[in-house]
């Protein structure tokens, strides 16, 4: 991901970072460049707006063009705002699950977007990483294989699932699974809601209601990366509706331009906590802004 991006951004970068000397209609010319290949990568034109003239404000204000190494500034002005665009600083946004447990946490998202599968992810970390005692609880009562597949991915990764009761909706599954947690001594709940082709009010509605009754410490919306502008619209309608705390984005393995994916962070305000990068269970990585902008600047 982010090679389409990457590049262009480079190639720009690469043009001022030798030069002893800039006029303002380099720089202008440079920013018109790096516009078009944000916009190129699928970056959301408001955040691109932004992130420009963010850019230029600082150029402006630390007098690039008298500087001594004015390319070198601008290359570092760029890389600062590209990392606060994604979220900032160096930390992890790590899940926040200091909570008397059990804690539970709400995968919401669109079918395919590998929810399923980063539920299993999330929990296999825990397991094994936080020594959490996991319980996985599918929602999805309407693709029929849905609550087994969690089941069967539960087993390969030694967690437990909530045990089905055919007929039950997702309230009531929401809630049996906190009440076996509680009993069973769980410390973390994953709820892994039911996904539509669209975000339709029905979906948004069912997913309103569970989390009315269980309080989630952390709602998680798995994306795919390839998504494209699309995810600007569907994150905004999932927080806007749902509240989302944080963002996934999956199949960063993938050769997705990664720009709209990367713009949630701006258009939601909530951090991107980790990213989806292979189909095998242990392929989840935690979110570092400053990493990923240095990925795409090279
Ligand atoms: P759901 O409908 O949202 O629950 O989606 P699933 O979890 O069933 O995932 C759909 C497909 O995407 C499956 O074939 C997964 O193996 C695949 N998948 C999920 N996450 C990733 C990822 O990070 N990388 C890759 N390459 N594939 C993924």
């Amino acid at each position: 991901m982010f090679d389409g991006l990457s590049q262009r951004l480079g190639s720009v970068l690469d043009k001022l970072r030798g030069r002893g000397a800039l006029t303002e209609s380099d720089v202008n010319d440079a920013m018109r460049e790096v516009r078009v290949a944000l916009l190129e990568a699928d970056v959301a034109l408001p955040v691109v707006k932004d992130f420009i003239n963010r850019v230029k404000e600082r150029a402006v204000g630390q007098d690039v063009i008298r500087s001594i190494t004015p390319g070198q500034m601008v290359v570092k002005i760029v890389n600062d705002a590209l990392t606060e665009m994604l979220g900032g600083g160096d930390t992890e946004s790590e899940l926040n699950i200091n909570r008397t447990p059990p804690v539970p946490v709400l995968m919401v998202g669109l079918q395919g977007s590998g929810k399923t599968t980063t539920s299993g992810k999330i929990a296999l970390r825990l397991k094994t990483r936080d020594k959490k005692k996991v319980l996985l609880a599918s929602l999805d009562v309407y693709r029929p294989a849905a609550q087994k597949q969690l089941a069967i991915l539960g087993e390969q990764i030694g967690v437990d699932s909530l045990p089905v009761v055919d007929g039950q909706m997702p309230v009531a599954i929401a809630t049996r699974a906190m009440d076996v947690a509680r009993k069973g001594g769980y410390d973390v709940v994953i709820l892994d809601t039911a996904g539509r082709l669209h975000i339709d009010q029905e979906l948004m509605d069912e997913v309103a209601a569970v989390r009315d009754v269980v309080t989630p410490a952390e709602t998680l919306l798995v994306t795919d990366a390839m998504i494209g502008q699309d995810a600007v619209t569907l994150a905004r309608e999932f927080n806007e509706k749902i509240g989302i705390s944080g963002i996934v984005l999956t199949r960063i393995d993938g050769d997705a331009r990664g720009g709209a994916a990367l713009s949630m962070r701006a258009v939601t305000g909530k951090p991107i906590k980790l990213l989806g990068v292979g189909e095998k269970l242990d392929a989840l990585e935690g979110f570092h802004p400053d990493r990923i902008a240095s990925r795409i600047l090279g």
